[in-house]
């Protein structure tokens, strides 16, 4: 790493130590030449990801959109904050390791409301509604009669994933 001070080409690793969410290596180095000192900040390069959306259009993917709509969904639900933060952090995993670069919103939607299914039906069915991850009304009303008939809202049910129709 060339000094800021110098110019030098080369510089003596110091102490290096990751940051508080493990995500970056912080190095102090120190430049031969002219003895001045000055921190790196090393962290794998984050991938460009795309959401498409069903028109088409593309946005950045964020998972504090994410989050937020688990958030509202969850609402005076017993779902804790942290909770939510690792369904995300799994749900990039998975579209990171399936899509390259670009990832179709339906997906997303998809694996979030999988996810939260097993975890509280109730902010499952709402996020699920606003998010018009029901192909039609009518498997949203199945849905609905299922967490009411079940009458223990938010409990596991063990419930496996079933095959979506060809669609
Ligand atoms: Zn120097």
């Amino acid at each position: 790493m060339r000094c800021p001070f110098c110019g030098a080409a080369d510089s003596k690793v110091l102490d290096s130590r990751p940051t508080d969410d493990g995500g970056v290596i912080r190095r102090r180095r120190e430049c031969p030449a002219c003895a001045g000192r000055f921190t790196t900040y090393e962290k794998v390069e984050a991938r460009p990801f795309v959401v498409i959306k069903k028109d088409g259009r593309r946005e950045a993917w964020s998972p504090e959109k994410v989050l937020r709509g688990l958030i509202t969904a969850c609402e005076k639900r017993p779902v804790e904050l942290s909770t939510l933060e690792s369904l995300v952090a799994e749900v990039e995993r998975e579209l990171r390791s399936r899509y390259e670069r670009e990832v179709p919103s339906k997906e997303v939607g998809e694996l979030v409301t999988e996810r939260l299914r097993s975890l509280d039906q109730v902010a499952y069915v709402r996020f699920a509604s606003v998010y018009r991850q029901f192909q039609d009304v009518r498997r949203f009303k199945e849905e609905l009669e299922r967490l009411l008939a079940s009458g223990r809202a938010g409990a596991e049910d063990g419930a496996g994933r079933e095959p979506e129709g060809g669609g």
